[in-house]
């Protein structure tokens, strides 16, 4: 895999380790850092952080029988998650949302197609594929987009993103990102609801607006 250049910022891994991003952001975090040592290393010593302030929390007592209630479940049966490992060029993180199934794309024009893995009040996740030269069509910044490249690579007037690499916009970036020659791009993008932007988010996040 070719070097990644564009990280996850140090307030949004902060976010991501007080679990306070919206779920879209945090599943594009959550891949991002399974595919870059830099910030899997950063994201460590934030809840490292977060270990030691809870360490140095006044401890609150739970009810009298809770411990023994707790000891006596220990052999349920519970209905554990099935957990999906990196398939391909789609990781962990996305084959979770996938729920281990293959994409199902759905075409959107001019070759470009879309799954939409998943979409609700906190925003929305959805894959993209790009051929080769094929700009990405116009669809506005309502809020905060985050970009994962996956496979190939895209270029815009800020840049250039191959695979790992993240692209924040806001809604202040104007601009056309157009996949590379050579292979499609695919990548997964997240998006907060529109009306909810403002309110929902989290205080940590503000600083790259004003970037
Ligand atoms: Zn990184």
């Amino acid at each position: 895999m070719s070097e990644i250049r564009h990280h996850v910022t140090d307030a949004m891994l902060a976010a991501y380790a007080a679990g306070s991003l919206p779920h879209p952001f945090a599943v594009l975090v959550s891949a991002h850092v399974s595919m870059c040592p830099d910030c899997r290393a950063a994201l460590e010593a934030h809840q490292a952080v977060g270990g030691v302030l809870l360490d140095q929390a006044a401890p609150v007592a739970l009810s009298g029988g809770l411990k023994a209630d707790i000891l006596s479940r220990l052999d349920d049966e519970f209905p554990s998650e099935p957990v999906y490992a990196r398939s391909g060029v789609y990781p962990g993180p996305i084959m979770q949302t996938l729920k281990g199934r293959a994409p199902r794309w759905k075409s959107l024009g001019m070759g470009v197609r879309q799954d939409i893995l998943s979409e609700n009040a906190e925003g929305s996740v959805r894959l993209l594929y790009i051929p080769p030269g094929q700009a990405v069509p116009d669809h506005g910044h309502n809020g905060l987009e985050l970009t994962l490249v996956l496979q190939g690579s895209f270029s815009d007037e800020t840049g250039r993103f191959g695979p790992g690499d993240l692209e924040i916009a806001d809604e202040e970036l104007e601009h056309t990102p157009v996949a590379d020659p050579g292979e499609a791009c695919i990548c997964v993008a997240a998006t907060d609801a529109r009306l909810r932007f403002r309110s929902a988010l989290p205080r940590l996040l503000q600083p790259f607006f004003r970037i």
